[in-house]
């Protein structure tokens, strides 16, 4: 078995608070919000994160970027969001598996570093 966390989550091993699936990809909630709508959309193919994005597998990024504005418009965030992934240590990332966080609900402050 798989000792990613995101992946025991698309494999029904680990519960998850679902907002949106299909065939590629798994959108839900953040377990630690740190803001009022906290959405992670992840690729249900393991890819480490975005340095480990290729020609080969990066089909599924865009598809990611096409759904989220499926998903913003569900969570009804109307007066914007952000999208961030972070990669690698420099940037926090503490799960290893690429995921996209949605955030909004509230003005988000403007310090990107
Ligand atoms: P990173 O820090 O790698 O950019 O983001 C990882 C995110 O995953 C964090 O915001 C963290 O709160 C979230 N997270 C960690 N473990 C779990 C979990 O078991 N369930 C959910 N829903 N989110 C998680
Ligand atoms: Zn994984």
């Amino acid at each position: 078995m798989s000792e990613c966390l995101f992946c025991k989550i698309i494999a029904g091993d680990i519960p998850s608070t679902k907002v949106y699936e299909d065939e590629l990809v798994l959108a839900f909630r953040d377990i630690a919000p740190q803001a009022p709508t906290h959405i992670l959309v992840i690729p249900k193919a393991h890819i480490s994160g975005v340095s480990a994005i290729t020609k080969e597998n990066s089909a599924v990024v865009a598809h990611i970027f096409q759904v989220i504005p499926t998903i913003a418009a569900q969570e009804g965030l109307t007066n914007g969001f952000r999208v961030v992934s972070n990669c690698g240590d420099h940037a926090g990332q503490t799960v290893h598996h690429l995921h996209f966080h949605i955030l909004g609900g509230k003005q988000l402050n403007l310090e990107m570093a």
